[in-house]
């Protein structure tokens, strides 16, 4: 199979290990495979059968069609392993392996993608995407070690060290905002264990570590010194396809376990909601729609950071507008990088590049009303406030007993103005991309519930007594385990702290 670039599909294409290897086109465009694997129903009635990395194993290697089969397969079973997601069972879930689909009610079944490592959904692409990386580098000429720099507002950074850590010729170094992470999330990433690994702190904001890492990447002399010291530079964010594919995965598997669970018959529409940031899960999710898994209408669910929904609702995407800080940092977000995907799917090359040249330009873009339209019948976008948030999360512990993070609960409200708004009472798979313990201090606050101290400790406590649920191993774990990183540095001394560690 061949992979174009979103801004040029006349251009010969490469091989999907090509693509995983280089990350972003030369033009600037994000790779996409030229064509769209169809699966067919009697295809996913067999993988129903099949254990959640077997299910990755079939999908995966409809997409990466130069990878060596059985070593896709043991690639995935070591990603996908018990060890590293665990299957600890709630009443009524029905568990693939690493993700688990929880009923909760009115036909909607919360699909947790976050029994990994690092207890949210970053897990499920960040596990496997090393190794493809691993099998890409050793597909190719390349006899170097690939360095990933990282800036992390908290999720991605924690998830691409887990990921990394002590991978086969690959270095890995975060940067975080000294004051822009929770407390849970700093002491997770100060805590990394393995030999590949480093984390600064970066006085300043988010900004600040992204600007930083990006003036790395695109300086020439610092290219040169790595290639001296054996290294070249690589980015771990979603925009490799190494990361969009193994999130394709759990949409089809979800299917799966819905017929398991005899919720629906085979070829019955289910619909999908995603709380989205990047737009990269709810993409997975339409390409899985694409392929031929029977998905009916998708929602894409936003916090205050509304671009999403106005561009669902206008066609008009405009970049212009205050940024909102939210209990959903995640999907705290202005550009939407995997839209250009999606852009491309239904518009084409030539019109991706238009919109793209008036967004760096223009900050905004507004797209034909046919492809409105044909946007529309796919997808409905919603978007929720703060209170609005921490209501769904209050409300469904109450009415349903369960407990959701933030962002998930962002997914949920945007549920429930779709049914009132459409009437479309179709099953719904919710994606919930966090524990809520990764998000404990604000679950807390939604739940009226009062912890002893600000302390991470003290918190995932009374959030455990509270709901009568167990702290997620890896992250009781790390409040035992000592801090490893606790330098920090000024934004311009990233260049020399890069080219210390090689
Ligand atoms: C990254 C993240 C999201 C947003 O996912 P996108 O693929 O960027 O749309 C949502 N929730 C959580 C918990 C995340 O970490």
């Amino acid at each position: 199979m061949e992979y174009i670039s979103t801004r040029n599909a006349d251009a010969n294409g490469i091989s999907a290990s090509a693509a995983i290897l280089r990350g972003l086109a030369s033009d600037g465009g994000l790779y996409m495979p030229r064509e769209i694997p169809h699966i067919s129903l009697d295809e996913i009635d067999a993988l129903r059968a099949l254990p959640y990395e077997e299910r990755a194993h079939d999908i995966l290697s409809r997409f990466l069609t130069d990878y060596d089969s059985e070593l896709l397969l043991n690639d995935c079973r070591e990603a996908y392993s018990a060890e590293r997601f665990s299957r600890s069972e709630r009443a009524n879930s029905v568990v693939a392996g690493a993700t688990q689909l929880a009923p909760i009610g009115d036909g909607i079944y919360s699909l947790e993608l976050w029994h990994g490592p690092t207890c949210a959904f970053k897990d499920m692409a960040l596990q496997i995407m090393p190794r493809l990386l691993s099998r890409a580098l050793a597909m190719s000429d390349e006899n170097k070690t690939a360095h990933i720099l990282v800036a992390t507002s908290g999720d991605t950074g924690k998830a691409a060290l887990e990921g990394y850590r002590d991978v086969d010729r690959v270095k890995i170094t975060v940067f975080y905002p000294s004051d822009g992470v929770s407390d849970m999330q700093k002491l997770q990433m100060t805590t990394q264990e393995g030999d590949n690994v480093n984390v600064f702190a970066v006085r300043g904001n988010f900004d600040d570590a992204q600007n930083g890492v990006k003036a790395i990447f695109s300086d020439a002399d610092m290219a040169e010194k790595a290639a001296e010291k054996g290294y070249f530079f690589s980015s771990a964010n979603s925009i490799n396809w190494g990361r969009l594919a193994p999130q394709i995965v759990y949409y089809v598997s979800a299917y799966c376990d819905l017929l398991n669970s005899g919720a629906i018959k085979l070829g019955e529409k289910v619909n999908v909601a995603v709380p989205t940031g990047n737009f990269g899960n709810i993409f997975a999710a339409y390409i899985a729609r694409t392929m031929g898994t029977p998905i009916g209408h998708l929602i894409c669910a936003s916090n205050s950071n509304d671009v999403l929904t106005e561009f669902i609702n206008t066609g008009r995407y405009n970049r212009v507008r205050e940024f909102h800080k939210t209990v959903s940092p995640s999907m705290d977000i202005l550009i939407s990088s995997n839209l250009e995907r999606f852009l491309f799917t239904l518009g084409g090359s030539e019109l991706t590049r238009d919109c793209m040249k008036r967004l760096a330009d223009c900050g905004e873009y507004t797209v034909p009303s046919e492809l409105l339209e044909k946007l529309r019948g796919v997808m409905s976008g919603y978007n929720l406030n703060e209170d609005e948030t921490l209501s769904v999360i209050r409300d469904t512990f109450r009415d349903r007993g369960y407990s959701i993070d933030t962002h998930t609960a962002v997914g949920l409200g945007a549920i429930m103005k779709y049914r009132a708004e459409s009437g479309d009472m179709t099953p719904i798979v919710l994606a919930s991309t966090a524990s809520p313990y990764k998000f404990a201090k604000d679950v807390c606050s939604a739940l009226d519930v009062v912890p002893c101290s600000d302390k991470p400790a003290d918190i995932l406590k009374a959030l455990s007594v509270a709901t009568d649920t167990e702290i997620p191993a890896p992250l009781a774990r790390t409040l035992s385990l000592k801090r490893r990183f606790t330098e920090e540095l000024d934004p311009s001394d990233m260049p020399d702290a890069v080219l210390s560690i090689m």
